[in-house]
């Protein structure tokens, strides 16, 4: 890479910093042995954040994140600001990230092990080897429509309300985003929506069609209502490359999806906003789970759902494909040769804690690269 890439760690709380200290030691391997250099500053976000600057999120850092490359946060919350004010809650400092970055495209990938596959609530043939994407819109539909909110009627009756909403330029930029993806991998994006019964849906239906047969004929596109993806994905998930689909569906169908994986350790994430005009786009990657309270302090969280995160960020931010492959390769790798911290334990395999797994992974970066 001609200049050094700048990176923001914010490790945040519970397991965060510990998964986290697993991510720079791969970051200093990759440094050292394939010349990526980057410029890392760590920050604080969540409850650290809070117990400092009163904030979970301070002005400064936002404008840090900002100006990043990309940025990798750990997990923020837990038991100690539970009963904070919501506006000062731990989870605000994260929000905050995602709007401010504009983040309107969220990557879940649902990748399931070989040697994992068993962990699977379902049959293992179903789920062994693979390898789907879901794109969920981020930014808008019922989450943020208006009106919302608790009325009272003339009669007495209270009435919610929200409001599905989707522009033309919202659907077409996610559309894009699962577009480009499915051409780095299977090229085929399955779009999600409920078109039978919403006309938001008839309009993200007419759009992405519209999109895929002026820029993306090369990939090949399907149709599907939302409640029948539910079920495809739990009947045969491997028909599918890329789902893309919006806030509310997504959000549903992607922990869907992520339970046929069988661990919460295991799962990274991506948040991307639109590409400036050098093509740069404002990017988040984050482990799925949270910050396991349960466990945390005590050296025995799974740090493979962030160092997955870290290849995300390699693949997606700076094209190092090959980067991103390996170190998925060595995660593969160190799992199948039976090396699990509690989460993932099976009989018959090693029990290692998060410091260990991280020399393991890096042991068969070694391995690998020779
Ligand atoms: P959690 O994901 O933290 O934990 C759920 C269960 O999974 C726990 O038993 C935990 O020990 C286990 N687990 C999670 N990650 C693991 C890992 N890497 N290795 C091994 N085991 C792991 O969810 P929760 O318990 O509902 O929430 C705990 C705190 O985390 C709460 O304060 C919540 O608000 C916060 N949270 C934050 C995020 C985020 O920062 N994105 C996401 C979810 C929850």
């Amino acid at each position: 890479m001609p200049t050094n890439k700048k990176l923001l760690i914010l490790a945040g709380d519970g397991i965060g910093p510990e998964v986290m200290t697993q991510v720079k030691r791969v970051l200093d391997w990759f440094a050292k042995n394939q010349a990526l250099k980057f410029d890392v500053e760590d920050d604080l976000v969540g409850g650290c954040a809070i117990d400092k600057h009163g904030m979970p999120l301070t002005d400064e850092t936002m404008a840090k994140a900002m100006k990043a490359d990309a940025v990798l946060l750990g997990a923020v919350g837990g038991p100690k600001w539970d009963n904070l004010p919501f506006e000062i809650k731990p989870e605000r400092g994260l929000l905050r990230l995602r709007k401010d970055m504009e983040l309107f495209a969220n990557l879940r990938p649902a990748i399931v092990f070989d040697a994992l596959a068993e962990a699977s609530s379902l049959k293992t043939e179903l789920v062994a080897g693979l390898d789907i994407v879901i794109v969920r819109e981020l930014t808008g539909g019922v989450y943020f429509g208006s009106p919302r909110g608790i009325e009272t009627l003339p009669n007495g009756e209270r009435r919610g309300i929200n409001t599905q909403v989707y522009t033309t330029s919202e659907i077409v930029r996610v559309a894009r985003v699962a577009f480009e993806l499915a051409r780095k991998r299977g090229r085929k994006v399955c779009s999600v929506e409920k078109a039978n019964v919403m006309e938001s849906g008839v309009l993200w239906r007419e759009e992405v069609t519209k999109l895929h047969k002026a820029e993306y004929s090369d990939v090949e596109l399907s149709h599907m209502y939302a409640d029948n993806c539910a079920m495809q994905l739990v009947r045969q998930p491997k028909q599918f490359d890329v789902i893309v689909t919006d806030n509310l569906f997504g959000d549903l169908l992607s922990d869907c999806a992520a339970m046929l994986t069988g661990s919460l350790g295991m799962l990274p994430s991506a948040s991307l906003g639109a590409p400036d005009a050098n093509g740069r786009r404002k990017a988040l990657y984050e482990p799925v789970h949270g910050t396991a309270p349960d466990i945390a302090g005590k050296d025995l969280a799974n740090p493979l759902a962030c160092l997955l995160s870290l290849a995300m960020m390699f693949r997606y931010s700076f094209d190092l494909g090959s980067s991103a492959d390996l170190l998925e390769q060595a995660a593969k790798n160190v799992v199948a040769a039976g090396f699990r911290t509690g989460d993932i334990m099976a009989a018959g395999c090693t029990k290692v804690s998060t410091t260990r797994m991280g020399d393991e992974i890096l042991k068969e970066l070694d391995r690998l690269a020779k």
